[in-house]
């Protein structure tokens, strides 16, 4: 570990900073309990949906693409409502796919790592301990190997002995002011990205957090390789990011709801602005939107 590149945030002021955009291309109708909290007591049993991203990280000439997302018939396979193409929410952003030559896959779960074929250009960075993980030993149980596809790892592969991919293994600094992180926990090599921004460090957290919730409780998900570690996850990403709010939550609701929407699209937010409300009015206005005392 590197301490220097999180005991403080003084390097801001001399890093690039880029626009980040969270694209939600897909969601699903989950309940809090048992889909998403691990051991949770039943009678918080409410509506709790779950939405999918990618992100785009844009500026200082480099557009850097944080994992693919998944395509229409996985979505169909897996019961899960798709809205966009990943690849058609770019273009709105007037990004064509072929153009990305980087791609940061935070882990190899279908909804993070589904698309790689539609980068044919990208080289991807990912943790040697993910790789590792999904193509190991692991994999020889049904439960961990199920929100893999066998196809993405594949693809991944694929890309691998096409001499297109770059391990890191810890640490690592992808372009100045954009840096991958192990968090593990999740996965075995699950990784965030902390980029610096105009408002400061934002961490983009992947699955280290699907809910801003997660954080503020020290309730899990309940999709674990390592408990102790996805804990750990929660305080590391928390001392990369400048504050809670710069600490962006893999699947909530809530990003949409908290951030501007870029050019009024409904499934583009962009995250390096500032949030446009306060974190507990959103979720009270989500609540009497869905009924749920939360
Ligand atoms: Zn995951
Ligand atoms: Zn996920």
């Amino acid at each position: 570990m590197n301490d220097a590149l999180y005991s403080d945030n003084a390097d801001s002021l001399d890093s690039p900073s880029y626009e980040i955009f969270a694209l939600r291309y897909a969601t699903h109708d989950t309940r809090r309990s048992g889909e998403n909290y691990l051991g949770d007591d039943p009678h918080d049993d409410i509506a709790m949906p779950l939405d999918f991203y990618v992100w785009v990280i844009r500026g200082e000439g480099r557009t850097v693409l944080v994992d693919t997302g998944f395509d229409a018939a996985t979505a169909m396979r897996r019961g899960r409502r798709y809205l966009h193409a990943p690849v058609d929410l770019l273009n709105a952003l007037g990004i064509d796919a072929h153009d990305i030559d980087t791609v940061i896959i935070s882990h190899m779960h279908y909804d993070h790592a589904g698309n790689i074929r539609a980068f044919p250009g990208a080289t991807l960075r990912i943790q040697e301990a993910e790789m590792a993980y999904c193509t190991g030993r692991c994999m020889c149980h049904a439960v961990v190997r199920r929100p893999f596809e066998s196809r993405d790892v594949c693809a991944a592969i694929e890309r691998l002995h096409a001499g297109r991919v770059v391990f890191a293994d810890g640490d690592e600094v992808i372009a100045p002011g954009i840096s991958v992180h192990l968090v593990g926990g999740h996965t075995a090599g699950l990784q965030v990205v902390r980029v610096n921004t105009a408002r400061g460090h934002v961490v983009l957290a992947s699955d280290a957090a699907h809910y801003w919730d997660h954080v503020r409780s020290g309730h899990l998900f309940p999709i674990v390789h390592n408990v102790p570690s996805m804990l750990d996850g929660h305080r590391m990403i928390t001392k990369l990011a400048d504050s809670p709010d710069h600490v962006i939550p893999g699947h909530d609701p809530l990003v949409r709801a908290r951030f501007p929407h870029w050019n009024g699209h409904p499934d583009i937010v962009a995250l390096h602005a500032q949030p446009v409300s306060d974190m507990h009015a959103v979720e009270g206005e989500l609540a009497l939107e869905t009924g749920d005392a939360r």
